[in-house]
């Protein structure tokens, strides 16, 4: 019979630190964070590694400022802190449905921002799309130092970061958008959602988009913007009608994926019906706004 030792627990208070265990540590360690993830290692069939570095006490994680023109939001927040943070962002409402949406009420309170973007092979995270909609950067701390960039590109190299890199803090430029997330499931306890959509759009006084940003998750392995639709949706008012229509014209650019909640063909039928329900609570915010 095989035993498995229980993993080595590290818990650092600084984020140097924690970068400098983990460069330390090698491959055989990792941050450890809400453990929503990594607690389901066994069930997933991966073994569990040597130690886990925790974010938990790194008091510069847990902390959300607004400088006006940015929210930072630190890497251990979790996604229940978080979604009551935004209650006074209405631009950012993509993000406070995605972290309030997500999972249940005691997953939400552990499971955080870094872990969810971090996430390897989790095509269902709601903050991904969500972010990549608002135009999110994230900022990096690793053994050379630290380094920001657009959320799109760290996904694109998120496999191939150096050992000892922390996922540190996120930030949102606070533009006056409306934006929404909206996310299909097929209403089984503990569904993953079988296709997330989140767009931010900046409105004239007329309602005319000016410019959108559309991103998709849980269709393909790793989340991503919809470029062409977003273009689409410009130069004109919002129209979910409209929008179903063209997503489905645009959606054989997507090369889904078939898991055990959805097969890939399910997930490219409903993508349109669900940028139809962003799209129309983006009409719902534009009204409002203008009233
Ligand atoms: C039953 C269930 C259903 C769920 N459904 C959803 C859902 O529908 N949508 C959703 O969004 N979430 C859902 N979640 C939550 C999901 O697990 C978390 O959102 C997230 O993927 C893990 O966050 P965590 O903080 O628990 O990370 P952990 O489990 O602690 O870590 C996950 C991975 O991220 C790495 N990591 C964590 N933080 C950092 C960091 N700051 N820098 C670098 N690497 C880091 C770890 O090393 C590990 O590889 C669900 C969870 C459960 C248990």
């Amino acid at each position: 019979m095989t035993v498995q030792t229980a993993p080595e627990l590290y818990q650092p208070t600084s984020l140097d630190d924690a970068v400098e265990r983990l460069a330390i540590a090698g491959p055989d360690a990792a941050p450890i964070a809400g453990a929503t993830w990594i607690m389901r290692s066994p069930s997933r069939g991966e073994s569990f590694l040597r130690e886990y570095v925790s974010l938990a006490r790194i008091e510069e994680l847990r902390r959300i400022e607004d400088d006006g023109a940015s929210l930072t939001i630190g890497a251990a927040v979790t996604h229940a802190r978080l979604a009551g943070a935004l209650a006074g962002y209405p631009a950012l409402e993509a993000l406070r449905q995605a972290a309030s949406a997500s999972a249940n009420p005691s997953v939400r309170r552990q499971a955080t921002v870094g872990g969810n973007l971090c996430t390897r092979d989790f095509a269902a995270a709601d903050l991904v799309p969500a972010l990549l909609s608002l135009s999110a950067r994230v900022i990096l701390a690793g053994p050379a130092g630290t380094t920001t960039a657009p959320l799109s590109r760290f996904l694109a190299t998120r496999d191939t970061q150096p050992q000892g890199t922390v996922l540190a803090h996120v930030s949102v430029p606070l533009a006056p958008v409306v934006s929404a997330h909206a996310r299909l499931t097929l209403r089984r306890a503990g569904d993953y959602p079988v296709a997330i959509v989140s767009v931010s759009a900046a409105l004239d006084e007329a309602g005319v988009v000016g410019s959108a940003t559309v991103a998709v998750g849980s269709v393909e392995p790793v989340a991503r913007l919809w470029p062409e639709l977003a273009s689409a949706m410009t130069g004109r008012p919002l129209d979910a009608d409209a929008a179903v229509r063209t997503a489905r014209e645009l959606a054989g650019a997507f090369t889904p994926r078939t898991s055990v909640e959805a097969d890939d063909w399910y997930r490219l039928q409903v993508l349109p019906t669900v940028v139809g329900r962003a799209v129309r609570a983006l009409e719902r915010r534009g009204r409002a706004g203008r009233a």
